[in-house]
């Protein structure tokens, strides 16, 4: 049996102190990943801060800036179903929708989805070694089981990826991520909250201790006219991906004049190399185009035995991904895919 305290905060500023005074504290959202990692013996809350009555951070609302405010409390579910995001960012409805299940989008909170940790065996494996939950440990994914593990970004330390769809595409729009702490607020662009194992793979983001996520901010540009999901997994729902990848375009007289593509399943934290993007600029959306930056994206990939596979099919996933970004009615059930 383990004894904990719980405690339900209304305000920020409440939760900051109950987190900050206390070492052993944990804010709990819709609590779907830390109740599996306290269940399987990987975290030891001793008080629980509830921070589901921050009523302020679950709005979804148009910004100052033409771009949209995703409260960090609001749920998977209702961030995807709104009107707004629907009409002004389908890419990531389609992503947050690609993920777990109904049941787990109703309780998962925006900002707990950006912190999920890595779904490697080890890793959930209390009894067994691994970097991440023991540093110094070893890595044992390296030589074992690592069909689902990273191509891309690897350290000596660490191979894992991070498991996220909602995040894929809030790296593709170049969100921001707004945090609170006592010392007071900051943004975090997208490309620098997660991070790469290195020689300290314990940390999977740059979000200091006794930060709280408010919120998430996106863009005026939502990709909404060409865009596109895509999600690449050993069952067809609920499972994570092997591959994934996220594209939104904008395309001018058949010219890409803007385009951005993120991967996902493949590294430590949302894949994006801005030369391959950078590259496309200017030319026509053609199957020779997006292979050409497909390649450069996955250059320098490298598999441990048994997730070879991955390179290949993330070049064909970006591909395919993108030109079925041209036609994004295409996806809607029931039509007949253009490939
Ligand atoms: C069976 C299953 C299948 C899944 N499949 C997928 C999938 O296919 N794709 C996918 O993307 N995800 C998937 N998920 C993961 C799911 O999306 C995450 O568990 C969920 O988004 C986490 O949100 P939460 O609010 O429940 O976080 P919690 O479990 O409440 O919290 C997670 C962590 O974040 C911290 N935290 C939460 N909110 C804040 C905040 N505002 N500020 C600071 N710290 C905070 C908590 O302290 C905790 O450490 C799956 C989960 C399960 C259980
Ligand atoms: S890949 Fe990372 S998380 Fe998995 S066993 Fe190795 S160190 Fe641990």
């Amino acid at each position: 049996m383990n004894n904990f305290t719980y405690q339900k905060v209304s305000n920020p500023n409440d939760a900051l102190n109950k987190i900050s005074k206390n070492n052993a504290a944990n804010f709990i959202a819709g609590g779907t990943n830390l109740i599996d990692l306290w269940k399987y013996n990987l975290a030891h809350p001793k008080t629980l801060v509830d921070i589901n009555g921050l009523n302020d951070y679950k709005a979804i609302k148009e910004d100052d800036h033409g771009g949209l405010f995703l409260g960090a409390l609001a749920t998977n579910s209702d961030t995807a179903y709104h009107k707004l995001v629907e009409e002004r960012y389908p890419l990531l409805s389609k992503a947050i929708l690609a993920g777990a299940s109904a049941q787990i989008r109703n309780s998962a909170s925006n900002g707990g989805n950006l912190l999920q940790r890595t779904r490697c065996y080890y890793f959930y494996d209390a009894s067994s070694p691994c970097n991440k939950r023991n540093p110094g440990s070893g890595c044992p994914a390296k030589n074992g089981l690592n069909r689902i593990h990273a191509i891309l970004g690897t350290s000596e330390d660490c191979i894992a990826v991070f498991p996220s769809d909602m995040c894929i595409a809030l790296a593709a729009l170049e969100a921001v991520v707004h945090v609170k702490s006592p010392d007071g607020e900051r943004e975090i662009e997208f490309s620098n909250f997660h991070r790469l194992p290195g020689d300290t793979p314990e940390l999977d983001n740059n979000l200091k201790e006794n930060e709280l996520i408010t919120g998430i901010s996106l863009p005026s540009e939502g990709f909404a006219e060409n865009y596109s999901y895509l999600k690449l997994r050993d069952r067809n729902s609920y499972a994570f991906a092997l591959v994934s990848v996220a594209t939104g375009m904008v395309l001018e007289n058949n010219k890409i004049t803007k385009i951005r593509i993120a991967l996902g399943g493949i590294a430590h934290k949302p894949w994006r190399v801005v030369a391959a993007e950078e590259f496309l600029v200017d030319k026509s959306p053609t199957e020779e185009n997006f292979a050409s930056a497909a390649n450069m994206i996955l250059k320098g990939a490298k598999g441990f035995g048994k997730n070879d596979f991955k390179i290949e099919l993330s070049k064909r996933a970006i591909v395919r991904n993108c030109i079925m970004a041209l036609d994004p009615e295409s996806q809607r059930p029931g039509a007949q895919p253009s490939l």
